[in-house]
């Protein structure tokens, strides 16, 4: 199958790839120094103008940004064309309260079409395809992209929109879905659901998805393929700040996601030092865009920790890089008796494990001598009796062990009783004493 949605831009040569992010990010510098002022104060503080900006390697000079900076010129401060030019927002939630607002002009809606139909094409999807869109519409970005995308391709999109989970499995019978999008977690929920009104997922059309929004280990890939009985199943990833969704997806090889370096230049940081860690050395995403119109961003830090693969062409043609799956977000990261741990690993060892259920989490409190205690929370498969509990508690116990150092309480619940946090599954809850 040919699942290429622009074959010459997908397989452009490396050094062509090369001349054309110089020459954008060279028009991306100049454009936000004449029409961002936040951006203008910054060159005039580095004492560098966008002249200075003459190879790829001159990146280093140029500013970060940050959320905080976004939110402080926020909603419309950081654009770099008049308000009039611009078509859609969107927003990113924030746990502070002032959300992240995008804006798009045409040009910009035209671009995240594009790289979200190489995504989705990517990933399998063609006009004969009925595309499922179980994703919230509003300001979220996920929802439209899938859309855009699926409908640049033309599929038939079926915008089904937030939750209501018995619903969407009417929808897939009734329309003959073979394609759905969402996070993975709600992946795995819905063919719960499906279960529980008496459908068996397998017998529905579903035959393939792309998923995002979260970390996606390949245990749970497997899961949600095992459910839905998939030929395969993709990871995206993206964020608002880029354009949403987009950005990158992993293609048949599964061992990366190639992203878009005509519309993106992705560096890796170490989040501590801010210096580029060597290739293949795991560190925060650090994204340019290089097409944007409404809100070009220089060097934003997505606090996303990947690894970015040496380029090599991948088996599958494709000449644009490739990174890790997002291993967790730097702000996830917790630190429990002075180890890092990201939710994700404790993750892959419980997807491995097929009497685990759909849904996890972590939970931390403080000891009387004043230890953290981490329990992990699982829901089973099935309902276990009391000896099957206590020997799957055990197994977990040990297994975690392994991969984060020290030993966690573990404690087994029933299917479905760990409460469903919206769309998103929350999976650390902090009780500890500060
Ligand atoms: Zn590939």
């Amino acid at each position: 199958m040919d699942r290429f949605f622009d074959h010459k831009m997908e397989t452009m040569p490396r050094r062509r790839i090369k001349e054309l992010q110089i020459k954008r990010l060279q028009e991306t510098v100049h454009r936000v120094y004449r029409n961002v002022p936040y951006y203008h104060k910054r060159f005039k503080e580095l004492d560098i103008t966008p002249s200075d900006i003459k190879s790829l390697e001159d990146i280093h000079r140029l500013p970060f940004t940050t959320k905080d900076d976004l939110r402080d010129n926020a909603p419309f401060g950081m654009l770099a064309t008049s308000l009039d030019n611009c078509i859609e927002l969107h927003a990113s939630s924030g746990t502070t309260g002032i959300p992240v607002t995008v804006c798009y002009t045409w040009h910009d809606i035209n671009v995240w079409s594009e790289v979200m139909a190489r995504c989705l094409s990517m990933s399998g999807l063609t006009k004969k395809d009925v595309f499922q869109n179980p994703i919230p519409y509003g300001t979220f970005t996920g929802a439209f992209g899938f859309h855009y995308g699926a409908q640049r391709i033309g599929a038939l999109v079926v915008p089904s929109g937030k939750g209501q989970s018995e619903r969407q499995i009417h929808l897939m019978e009734y329309y003959g879905t073979t394609f759905i999008s969402g996070v993975a977690s709600y992946a795995l929920r819905l063919g719960q659901v499906a279960h529980e009104i008496g459908v068996d997922p397998k017998k529905l059309r579903v035959r393939n998805g792309l998923f995002g929004a979260e970390m996606f280990t390949h245990g749970l890939k497997k899961r949600i393929m095992e459910m839905w009985g998939m030929d395969d199943v993709h990871d995206i990833y993206g964020l608002t700040e880029m354009c949403g969704p987009g950005v990158s997806t992993d293609c048949d090889q599964h061992n990366g996601l190639h992203l878009w370096e005509d519309h993106f230049l992705v560096e890796c940081i170490d989040p501590k030092t801010l210096e580029p860690v060597d290739v293949e050395e795991e560190g925060e995403l650090v994204i340019t865009t290089l097409t944007k119109e409404g809100m070009p961003l220089l060097r934003y830090r997505t606090r996303d920790i990947a690894k970015i693969y040496d380029t090599k062409i991948c088996e599958c043609g494709r000449t644009h890089v490739k990174h890790s799956p997002i291993k967790g977000r730097s702000d996830d990261m917790i630190i429990i008796r002075g180890t890092n741990i990201f939710p994700g690993q404790i993750e892959s060892v419980l997807m491995k494990n097929p009497d685990v259920g759909g849904n996890w989490r972590m939970i931390l409190t403080t000891a009387e001598n004043n230890m953290d205690m981490l329990t992990v929370e699982v829901e089973s498969r099935k309902k276990l009796g009391k000896k099957e509990k206590l020997l799957l508690e055990k197994k977990l116990q040990n297994e975690i062990k392994t991969v984060i150092v020290f030993t966690p309480h573990v404690t087994i619940v029933p299917p479905n009783t760990i409460p469903q946090n919206g769309l998103k599954a929350k999976r650390v809850i902090d009780h500890r004493k500060k």
